[in-house]
């Protein structure tokens, strides 16, 4: 073929693919990277640029390169760089032509704008020596995907931040919440704990490891079947479950744990369970103190002694107990929310229960009252009743009712009995004090001295009828004191020449003990106003025991002071003492309080008792101090009304 043929053609073929190019929307340019130098820009950049063909062909690669976005500019030359000095090195046929590279940067518009471009690249052409001559480029407009690719970009990396902060609050909340988390693959069993969950288990998170068999053999041996039922019935229906149970640390302590968890499955079948825990033992242990605290009440309110009932504002009776239920003849079925108020109270009892209900709803309390109930049988009982507003309730009261019918019955028996003892006393005082002068004219020799044996056999005998007359005239003491029979006979008496006259009068006995007596007064006269020979029997009593229950060798101080109203007078001694069980029980009728020295002391547990009833009859107290094996202090304090 000739030259000038040849060069026809090249051109037709030139025109051709001309003619091809230019109906790619993308911008073709063919450029020599060596001399910077393009031979060819397509039509294309007039669209995507603003630039024509000529500008670009003219300035050459130098004013693409400043076209570039500053930050992506030495991208893009490095590249151009590695794709030159690659393809020089590389495969020399002509047949490797491949696109070496794709990058994406941004470039300035003719308007000013920036817009995001991929340029693919690829040799274009090589020289004889088989390096680089020209390189092709087809650039496209990717702004808008780019932009999309950023939003979605941007997007991603919110909803990553996002995740990220509920991950920490999830894990700040778990862990302040003390609750542990844990997952279980069901198809290898793997099971894996948080580090809360380890130490609910009392396991080491650091340095402990946790599998499926470990966990079970954790439980405690009471609940192990519990739970597993509970988790096969969530791996076949996938429900959530909760469970309350025990689990043993590897120190033995036993801790409560609440469990909750839920199995996800995959085509009906279980793959995963994932769950919680956390550390009930302080709600068990508040729990089980509850109960109990309730068992304790429940057993007060049923076996109290009077009548309890809860009762509302409307007069509806919601519980009562058994003594309640018993006064009424009623049972638990036929009160329950049946029972009311009024259905119980005769009517002339309802204005009277009208102001209680008043003042129970302005102060809380309604003050004892009488009132009769009426009885399932029709019959009344007398009834004293009060009632109190449970707090924290709307309008729930605790009501208490004392049937009054057995009050006056006990107050009947006690009368009887203290009667009988008095009129028993009086009959036996008359004998026995006759035997007394009998006895005593037979030791005086008024019949006939005594063989010495037989003096000392009616010596005895007069003791015990001493000792006998004693006990008559204690017992009727007490008999006239709870009578109230007695008549308090007040003049103004010393109290410093009484006390005196009873040391004087015991001084035997405190000899006997060898015991020191001690008497402290500061005046020299007090004068009280009071039955002097009654007053005088007290304090007798009272000097008397200190000595009694005070072994030999020890002190006892008598002491006599004034106070601002009153007159007190103090037996302290260094004897046996009387524990604080026994304080209040000494002062009750016949009680005499075991110790060490009152097998020998003797008595009748009258003494204390009828004291504080005449003290209490002088509007006076009477009170004890005492330490075991330390002694006792007894005050007697009388209200003041005579001056020195
Ligand atoms: P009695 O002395 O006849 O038994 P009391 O009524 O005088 O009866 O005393 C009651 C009980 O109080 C005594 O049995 C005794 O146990 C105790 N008691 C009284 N005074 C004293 C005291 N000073 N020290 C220790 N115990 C005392």
């Amino acid at each position: 073929m000739s030259t000038v043929l040849t060069r026809q053609k090249q051109k037709l073929n030139a025109l051709k693919l001309n003619h091809l190019v230019e109906q790619i929307p993308d911008i073709v340019s063919v450029y020599n990277p060596s001399t910077g130098e393009y031979i060819y820009v397509s039509q294309a950049i007039e669209k995507i640029l603003g630039y024509s063909p000529e500008y670009i062909l003219e300035g050459g690669l130098e004013l693409v390169k400043s076209l570039i976005y500053p930050e992506d500019r030495a991208r893009i030359l490095k590249s151009d760089r590695l794709l030159v000095s690659k393809a020089n090195n590389a495969d020399l046929s002509p047949s490797n032509k491949k696109p070496l590279n794709i990058i994406e940067f941004r470039i300035r518009r003719q308007d000013g704008s920036w817009i995001w471009v991929c340029s693919k690249r690829s040799v274009y052409g090589r020289k004889p020596d088989g390096s680089v001559q020209h390189i092709l480029s087809i650039t496209s407009d990717i702004t808008a995907s780019k932009h999309d690719q950023q939003r979605l970009l941007k997007r991603s990396h919110e909803l990553e931040k996002r995740v990220e902060q509920h991950a920490e609050r999830l894990e700040l909340a778990l862990e302040g919440s003390k609750m542990g988390t844990w997952e279980w693959n069901v198809d290898t069993s793997e099971l894996i704990w948080s580090p809360e969950m380890m130490r609910l288990y009392g396991l080491d998170p650091d340095n402990d490891t946790i599998s499926y068999e470990k966990f079970f053999a954790a439980l405690h041996p009471d609940h192990r079947e519990e739970k597993k039922k509970v988790l096969t019935h969530a791996l076949e229906t996938g429900q959530p479950y909760q469970i309350e149970h025990r689990c043993v640390w590897p120190d033995g302590s036993v801790h409560w744990i609440l469990g909750q968890g839920k199995c996800y499955m995959k085509e009906g079948k279980p793959y995963r369970m994932v769950g919680t825990a956390m550390n009930i033992s302080e709600r068990k242990a508040t729990e089980a103190a509850l109960e109990a605290s309730i068992l304790r009440y429940k057993a007060l309110f049923d076996s109290a002694i009077i009548g309890i009932c809860i009762i509302d504002t409307d007069g509806v009776i919601h519980e009562a107990n058994d003594r309640f239920l018993a006064m009424l003849g009623h049972n638990r079925k036929t009160i329950k929310g049946k029972l009311r108020w009024e259905s119980i109270t005769p009517l002339e009892h309802r204005t009277m229960d009208q102001r209680k209900l008043k003042e129970l709803i302005a102060s809380g309390e309604a003050k004892p009252w009488e009132k009769e109930y009426i009885c399932k049988d029709g019959s009344l009982v007398p009834v004293l009743v009060g009632v109190v507003r449970i707090p924290h309730t709307p309008n729930l009261c605790v009501q208490i009712a004392i049937d009054t019918s057995e009050e006056h019955h006990l107050m009947d028996l006690n009368q009887a009995k203290d009667e009988f003892i008095s009129l028993a006393s009086h009959q036996l005082r008359t004998p026995a004090t006759g035997v007394k002068q009998f006895l005593g004219m037979l030791l005086g020799g008024f019949v006939e001295d005594l063989p010495p044996q037989h003096a000392d056999l009616v010596q005895l005998a007069y003791e015990s009828n001493e000792r006998q007359i004693q006990i008559i005239n204690d017992l009727l003491k007490v008999a006239r004191v709870d009578a109230g029979t007695v008549k308090l006979d007040k003049e103004d008496v010393d109290m410093v020449a009484i006390i005196n006259e009873i040391l004087d009068e015991q001084a035997s006995s405190f000899f006997a003990r060898h015991q020191k007596v001690d008497f402290k007064h500061k005046p020299t006269k007090l004068m009280a106003r009071v039955d002097k020979s009654r007053l005088r029997m007290v304090l007798e009593n009272i000097i008397d025991n200190a000595s009694k229950y005070t072994y030999p060798d020890k002190k006892i101080t008598v002491t006599l002071k004034q106070q601002k109203g009153t007159i007190e007078v103090q037996i302290e001694d260094e004897g046996v003492g009387i524990g604080a069980e026994d304080m209040e029980k000494i002062f009750k009728k016949f009680s005499r309080v075991d110790n060490p020295l009152s097998v020998e002391a003797g008595g009748t547990g009258l003494g204390l008792h009828w004291a504080k009833r005449i003290v209490d009859l002088h509007n006076g107290t009477i009170s004890v101090v005492s330490t075991i094996n330390k002694g006792s202090v007894f005050t007697v304090s009388l209200p003041k009304i005579a001056k020195v």
